[in-house]
Formats: structure tokens, C-alpha cells, sequence
């Protein structure tokens, strides 16, 4: 991206109640001098009826003429765009930060100075989705080496795989070392935590944790700390403090990341960014909260935070920390927070309050 050039930014509102975050999180951003042109691809219902597709090409061009793409959280209709982004355009790290910030609701006794960062295999693993009836292996004469019993004999059943390759653990590990040293750059601890189940599955997680610990040689100045992830599910809510970056095949990634979010305050303040080699989108790491759509009571802080690692990666290095800061000075003030934070207000009052302290 050219510096100073103006950013265009698809943006992709979501279902259920993605929008209510969405709409007062653009409004916010409009009240920065920020030289971004919003586009609005038609995919879901509008692409339907439109161009007779969820995911219609003229859609997908406008995702490709932009700089990067703002997507709410889809429970269905949207689905077809959101794998595009994910693995049309490759985004295999999925950077979930976790910073508790004062005025927060954390469930622990003291959540201070928690600060990490969840990078998230974003595309193997089982989200490869390949799944089926276990008699099609039949011809794979495979064996249980924990039931120590040829599969075809533990009866009819279904199957998913789980895929790790040397390729994808790579980048993503290197990815996350990178993240380290940049944020010790930026005073950050240098450190990396990388988990998988590799005593019980040596040979796939077991790839995972081994390229971990074939690249640190070339990031001396970052620490590596390796743990089983059971292990590491209890050391994450029992030593948080200590965790700076933390790397994750995908299904953990996605589990543990709501972990992290639930200890800072929870799904509502999960901002998340997914990145590969030449793009980037941006969503929250929660869902469409279809149990609280159409109240206006849905947390946009997740939205809020998402747009600010956006206009991070434009280059709106200055804007992306004011929104930031607005943000944690209505938290420390606490008497605009929505319900899941233990306050009474609206959405869009939340939003307001952010937007005056811009
Ligand atoms: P997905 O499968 O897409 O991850 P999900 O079905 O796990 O979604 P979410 O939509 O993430 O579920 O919601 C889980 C719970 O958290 C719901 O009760 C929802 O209302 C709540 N929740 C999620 N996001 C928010 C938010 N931003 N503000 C308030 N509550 C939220």
C-alpha cells in the first residue's frame, strides 16, 4: 500500500445482530479525518437478490479492489464471503488480542496487566472440513495405536481429519515470533508460548510444537515456552499475567482465544484480525449474538477494537491508538457500558461515549 494514497475498505455488515455493532462503529470511524473510501460489496441476502448469489463475482471484485475488508460476524448468508477472505486470500493467522483494561468485567480476583495475543492457525487443521463415514477409510487399513485395534473394527462411525502441514505451521509460527518482536520492540516481554497435544498426537501436533522449536534458533531474542494445551488451558487462567504471544493450531486457537476473551471481560471485547502474505481482513472473534439481536445491547467493543487493528494495518497508526485510548477511558469511567459488562446501556450510547472522547 502506498503511503498517504487514499485506503479503500470493503465492508461486509454480517447477521443477526453483527449490524448493530457494525453501524455505530462506521460513525465513530467517520469522525476521524481518515482519507477512506467504504465500499459495500452485496453478498448475503443483498447479493441474492442483487445478482442471484450469496457470494455473486461483482461482490468478490469489490473485495479484491479494496485494501482490506471490515466484516461483521456471519451466521450463514455471509459464510460464502467469509471463506473467501479466509481462504480465497490465504489469511492464515488469526491475531486475537486479549488486554484487560480497567472497568472491564473479568471474572478473575486480579486481572491486572493481562496482555496477550492469541494467534490462531487460521485454515488447516480440522477446518479443513473434510469429514465422511469412517467405512470409507476401509482401504486405508489404518490402525488405532491407542485401542491398538484395526479401525474397521471399532464398527460404523464418522470421521474428521485433522490436517498440520509443515507449511502452514511454519508461517504461522513465524508469524507469531514476528509478532513478539515487535511488540518487545514496542516493550513488549519476548515471548512466545506455543501449544498443541503432541503426547497424544506426536506425529501431527507433534509437527506443530518441532517447528516451533526449529525456528527459535533464529529469534534469539525471543523466549519460547512449549506446553501441552490442557496443560496450557489451566495456565491461562492460572498465570495469564505471564503469557505475551501464543501460538495455536486452529480448533485449540479458536477454544483457547475464547478463553482469553472470557478472562478479560469476555466475547464482547474480542477484537480479532486475520492476516496473510498480501491481505488482511478484519471481524470480532465473537458470533451474531442471535440470542440479543434487535435490542440495541450488543457490545461493539469487539467491532471498535477489530476497526482499530484495521486502520493499524492502513497505516492510521495515530487514529487506530485515539479510538484505543477512547475506548479504555469509557471503560475506566464505567457508566456507559452495555450489559454483558454490567451496565444498562445501549449500544449506541457506548458508542457516543466513545466517540466524545475521541
Ligand atoms: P460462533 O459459532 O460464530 O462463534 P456462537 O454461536 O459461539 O458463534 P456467539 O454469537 O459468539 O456464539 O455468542 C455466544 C454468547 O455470547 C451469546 O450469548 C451472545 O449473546 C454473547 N455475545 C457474543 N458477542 C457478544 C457481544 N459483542 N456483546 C454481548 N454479548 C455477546
Amino acid at each position: 500500500m502506498a503511503p498517504g494514497a487514499t485506503r479503500r475498505v470493503a465492508v461486509i455488515e454480517g447477521e443477526d445482530a453483527a449490524p448493530e455493532a457494525m453501524r455505530p462503529t462506521l460513525e465513530l470511524l467517520s469522525r476521524l479525518p481518515l482519507d477512506i473510501e467504504w465500499v459495500w460489496p452485496k453478498v448475503g441476502d443483498a447479493g441474492l437478490e442483487a445478482h442471484g448469489s450469496l457470494f455473486p463475482d461483482e461482490a468478490r471484485r469489490v473485495i479484491d479492489e479494496a485494501d482490506t475488508t471490515l466484516f461483521g460476524s456471519t451466521s450463514g448468508k455471509s459464510a460464502p464471503a467469509l471463506m473467501y477472505l479466509r481462504w480465497g486470500k490465504g489469511t492464515y493467522a488469526n491475531v486475537r488480542p486479549a488486554r484487560w483494561m480497567p472497568g472491564c468485567k473479568s471474572p478473575l480476583a486480579d486481572p491486572r496487566g493481562i496482555d496477550l495475543v492469541v494467534v490462531r492457525e487460521n485454515l488447516e487443521d480440522l477446518y479443513l472440513g473434510i469429514e465422511g463415514d469412517s467405512s470409507d477409510l476401509d482401504s486405508l487399513d489404518l490402525q488405532s495405536r491407542t485401542a491398538r485395534r484395526p479401525l474397521r473394527e471399532l464398527g460404523p462411525g464418522k470421521y474428521a481429519l485433522k490436517l498440520i502441514t509443515e507449511a502452514g505451521s511454519e508461517r504461522v509460527i513465524r508469524f507469531a515470533f514476528e509478532l513478539a518482536r515487535k511488540r518487545k520492540a514496542a516493550g513488549g516481554r519476548g515471548h512466545l508460548t506455543c501449544s498443541s497435544k503432541y503426547n497424544m498426537l506426536p506425529v501431527s501436533d507433534g509437527l506443530f510444537r518441532q517447528t516451533a522449536e526449529r525456528l527459535a534458533p533464529e529469534y534469539p531474542d525471543i523466549d519460547l515456552d512449549v506446553y501441552i494445551v490442557d496443560d496450557f488451558a489451566q495456565r491461562m487462567v492460572t498465570r495469564t499475567q505471564e503469557l505475551d504471544v501464543v501460538v495455536l493450531p486452529n480448533l485449540y486457537g479458536d477454544i483457547l482465544s475464547d478463553l482469553a476473551a472470557g478472562i478479560v471481560g469476555g466475547l464482547g471485547l474480542a477484537a480479532s484480525g486475520c492476516y496473510g502474505d498480501d491481505y488482511a481482513y478484519f471481524e470480532s472473534a465473537h458470533g451474531t449474538a442471535p440470542d440479543i439481536a434487535g435490542r440495541n445491547i450488543i457490545n461493539p467493543t469487539a467491532t471498535i477494537l477489530s476497526a482499530a487493528m484495521m486502520l493499524e494495518h492502513l497505516g492510521f497508526t495515530e487514529e487506530s491508538a485515539r479510538i484505543e485510548t477512547a475506548v479504555e477511558q469509557v471503560y475506566a469511567e464505567g457508566k456507559q457500558l452495555t450489559p454483558d459488562q454490567g451496565g444498562t446501556s445501549h449500544t449506541t450510547d457506548f458508542c457516543a461515549a466513545v466517540g466524545d472522547r475521541l
